[in-house]
């Protein structure tokens, strides 16, 4: 991996030794909407474009090689190009990648959801997070008769409608384009026990609470102790639905989850990433009182007004599901969790170090394999005291770009302001990691962009 010259500025380097991806992004403006496909990989000026990935690597089209921490925006714990996973995907697709119909792949991903999941007494597949967190929302609806929900400051549950808007800062402006009646379904609250108290007392008609276990982004926002156990009595207590969101945490912070981990089982979880082996794919997995709303019946009143609609073309159609289940085989033993916690740890650790060498102030932390930062946030508190909106932005004001351009430089793509660190990222690759992000802020310092928050 080429390191930076220092004779241009960051912005100035990235045009001139990215000039593939500037022509890439510039051609994309003219076809696809805003230039790309995933409001997470707007990048200024441009964002790089990738020809190819195996194992933690990616190249760009300039030829960059780069070490990657989008990993597939958390699906790839296994790293990219998996072989086994490859194999299982692409001999599926020679065989037909729509049956139309069931088939036996599809049950074996269901029975090891069944086995790794506490909570998942049945699955259903969907084809994506943002599916399967809908579908849990209007279970519990149809089971509860209740049609409100209780959500959390932010958390990110996808982008439908139920889960638009309080995620991402501005936290108070809500979503544009929502009717009235979408924007009351949802009480949105901050992660306090008392506020999720006095919302169920207050209203009779919320019938569920989804949570992100980790806290809001996959930890980037903590929650504070007991928080779990407390919503689990909550909920029990008001008779709502407890729906897990774990299309991150499922199978990453434990091969069952956050739930498994720490003994408090919902009575849904929202699966996805992880779940499909790269591939797109999500799941709800959870009591069969509440998942038997999506079953026929010999009954018509029940299949008209009890049963839940759910068609979806490419529900676990056979190529995502023999990838799904080829990775659920393999991380069902943990041995991969802990290999990229441990390479996590160690990054997390060694950025302390670098930042606070360099003087340069930036929150390190996270949990499991997810490292997040927070460049040029100098804070007095502990993180879980730090308010939600910060926690959830992207540190002082250009800083992150800044850090992110350079790294790039450097052969590193740290991507946004959480890394997702895979089993496939050697203590090498971690420790080079380390040493290019303190050359990267050392760059954004000289250049006097280094800018500091006191929170
Ligand atoms: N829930 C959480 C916690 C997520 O992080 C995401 C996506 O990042 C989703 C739901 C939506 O999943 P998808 O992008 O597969 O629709």
């Amino acid at each position: 991996m080429a390191t930076s010259s220092t004779t241009r500025t960051i912005e100035d380097e990235y045009y001139a030794r990215f000039a593939g991806s500037a022509a890439l992004y510039s051609r994309s403006r003219q076809a696809i909407a805003g230039g790309i496909s995933h409001d997470s990989r707007h990048l200024e000026p441009f964002p790089p474009y990738i020809e190819r990935a195996i194992g933690a690597r990616k190249w760009d089209v300039d030829g960059h090689e780069l070490i990657d921490y989008a990993m597939g925006h958390g699906a790839l714990i296994l790293g990219h190009a998996h072989p086994e996973v490859t194999h299982a995907a692409t001999s599926a697709a020679q065989h037909g990648t729509h049956f139309g119909a069931g088939h036996l792949d599809e049950v074996r991903w269901a029975e090891q959801v069944q086995r790794l999941i506490p909570s998942a007494e049945l699955v259903r597949f969907t084809s994506s997070g943002t599916e399967a967190t809908m579908m849990a929302l209007r279970l519990a609806a149809i089971h509860t008769d209740r049609p409100r929900f209780i959500r959390f400051v932010g958390h990110f549950h996808g982008w439908h409608e139920g889960a638009a808007g309080g995620h991402t800062p501005p936290l108070e402006v809500p979503a544009p384009g929502l009717p009235d009646s979408v924007r009351s379904r949802v009480e949105l609250v901050p992660a306090e026990a008392g506020a999720v108290e006095e919302a169920l007392k207050r209203d009779p008609t919320i019938g569920a609470i989804i949570v992100e276990p980790s806290g809001g982004s996959y930890g980037a926002a903590p929650l504070p102790v007991g928080f779990l156990s407390a919503l689990r009595t909550l909920a029990d207590r008001y008779a709502a639905v407890l729906i897990f969101d774990e299309v991150v945490t499922g199978f990453r912070w434990s091969p069952g989850g956050i739930q498994a981990l720490c003994g408090i089982t919902p009575d849904l979880t929202t699966l996805a990433k992880i779940l499909a082996g790269g591939f797109p794919g999500g799941a709800v997995a959870g009591r069969a009182e509440i998942m038997h709303h999506l079953e026929f019946r010999a009954d018509t009143s029940w299949n008209t007004s009890r049963k839940m609609y759910h068609p979806g073309t490419f529900n676990a159609n056979p190529m995502v599901a023999a990838a799904g289940s080829t990775c659920l085989e393999i991380v069902a033993s943990g041995e991969v969790q802990k290999i990229a916690t441990s390479r996590a740890e160690l990054l997390r650790s060694l950025l302390r170090e670098t930042v606070s060498k360099l003087d340069a102030p930036c929150l390190v932390y996270g949990e499991s394999s997810i490292v997040h930062i927070l460049p040029g946030i100098k804070t007095v508190s502990e993180i879980a005291d730090v308010p939600v909106a910060t926690l959830k932005g992207t540190g002082a004001p250009g800083v992150l770009r800044m850090l992110r351009l350079a790294l790039l430089q450097e052969g590193v793509d740290f991507f946004g302001r959480s890394a997702f660190v895979s089993a496939t990222h050697s203590e090498e690759d971690i420790r080079y990691t380390a040493a290019a992000f303190g050359r990267a802020v050392a760059r954004v310092q000289a250049e006097g962009r280094w800018s500091v928050q006191q929170i």
